[in-house]
């Protein structure tokens, strides 16, 4: 039986995993710098607290969440995003009393979408979050957050900066509706999947990837268009900010983000690298979503970015040991080479040996595990109580005593 494995998940080693340890160290030295709380929620929740606040018409809610009943018929769901948890985790463990509350995560997220390049049914996100300010500040630091990191995995990517302002809820409800209306006008040039889009959320159309789509939502009335003074002022401000923060950025007046909850800016980093799965980080501001989900009637802001996508973006990593390597000729000389070992073990060298008696193979080993050293065990050398040691990329040989071996390793290696 070949047991094979599921469709879009993915298994991490190599290359792939040294890119993800490099992301991960990147993201946790940077949330500390800036003071953001880890915190790591669990894989599944209720399926509630999903299934309303993502909007019961998102395409995540419709279709791509894995919800399953346990067997006390409880209706769970594996997280398909981290806002939602992490705000359910601050209010469980009463973290909202002091505010504001900075807090992060990485882990992995599931959705059951069409797995192509760059998308998978399970893949990891790193999400940051404020909770409990409003002031347009708070959006530029964060937004500052995720160029800083992005830069600092991708000093050379292509990587550009959209945003939008979507204003408050109620004059995204006025929006809604005046969307709703013109594409009624024009609806014989919409795709079939956006017309049944019109009414309930048509607010998706605008980011349909549909060129028919994209031509209609080009004319489309500008949501920047109907908002108040207040965030006209607020919006200006966030671009001022960035400017002086050199950060560049498009306006991209279709960009309104996948999940109901949002309002106030919302921003995207994009690459022309990676086909039609273009964006790398995406987030905003979801005034109203922490009181929904049973917490104080605080703001927040966040973004997520796709681990996998940046690990596209990102080149090789060379995994550079400086490990020593074992030969060893002889079954004879098995005693002699536990008691090296040992004492390699000890001294925190790291060695490789792969339990074969014949140099040949080991030698042929080292050199396809790039191994700096060889410890050599052979019949003189076990008589006399030495081991040889050559370094590989000098070809220079020693003879060391047994009792030396570390020390000589730590002199050469440190
Ligand atoms: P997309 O438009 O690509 O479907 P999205 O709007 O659904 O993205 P978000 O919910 O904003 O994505 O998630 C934030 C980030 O997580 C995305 O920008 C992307 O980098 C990553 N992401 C989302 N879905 C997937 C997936 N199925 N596989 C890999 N990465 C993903
Ligand atoms: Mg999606």
């Amino acid at each position: 039986m070949k047991i094979r494995s599921v469709r879009g998940t993915h298994d991490l080693f190599g290359d792939e995993i040294n890119k993800y340890n490099s992301i991960k160290n990147i993201v946790s030295q940077n949330a500390k710098l800036n003071n953001y709380l880890e915190l790591q929620t669990p894989i599944f929740e209720f399926t509630e607290l999903f299934s309303k606040p993502l909007g019961e018409h998102s395409d995540v809610v419709l279709k791509e969440m894995y919800t399953f009943k346990d067997r006390s018929e409880d209706l769970l769901t594996l997280r398909p995003e981290y806002t939602t948890p992490m705000i359910r985790a601050a209010i469980t463990n009463n973290l909202l009393n002091d505010l504001p509350l900075k807090i992060y995560g990485l882990g992995p997220m599931f959705r059951r979408e069409r797995p192509q390049k760059g998308r998978y049914r399970q893949f990891n996100q790193i999400n940051f979050e404020i909770f409990g300010s409003n002031d347009f500040i708070a959006d530029l630091e964060l937004i500052s957050l995720g160029n800083d990191i992005l830069k600092t995995i991708l000093p050379l990517s292509d990587l550009e900066l959209n945003i939008n302002f979507l204003g408050s809820r109620n004059n995204l409800k006025k929006y809604k509706s005046t969307l709703s209306k013109y594409f009624k006008e024009n609806v014989s040039k919409l795709s079939d999947e956006s017309k049944s889009k019109i009414d309930l959320n048509p607010l998706r159309i605008l980011d349909s990837k549909n060129d028919k789509d994209i031509q209609v939502s080009n004319s489309s009335p500008k949501i920047t268009s109907s908002l108040s003074e207040e965030d006209k002022n607020n919006y200006e401000q966030i671009k001022e900010g960035l400017k002086s923060n050199k950060i560049h950025f498009v306006e991209n007046f279709n960009l309104v983000r996948g999940l109901d909850y949002y309002c106030g800016i919302v921003f995207e980093f994009k690459t022309k690298n990676l086909g039609s799965q273009d964006t790398v980080l995406g987030g905003g501001r979801y005034d109203g979503l922490i009181k929904t989900l049973g917490g104080p009637d605080i703001s927040g802001i966040g973004w997520a970015a796709g681990v996998e996508r940046i690990s596209m973006l990102m080149n090789k990593i060379e995994n550079k040991q400086n490990h020593v390597h074992l030969a060893i000729t002889d079954e004879k000389f098995k005693k002699y080479l536990i008691e090296v070992t040992n004492k390699l073990r000890e001294e925190k060298i790291p060695y490789y040996w792969d339990y074969k008696y014949n140099l040949k193979k080991s030698l042929s080993r080292a050199s396809s595990n790039n191994a700096q050293y060889i410890i050599l065990i052979g019949e003189n050398e076990f008589n006399n109580n030495f081991v040889t040691i050559k370094n590989l990329s000098s070809s220079e040989q020693y003879e060391i005593k047994s009792s030396n071996i570390t020390n000589f390793l730590n002199d050469q290696i440190r």
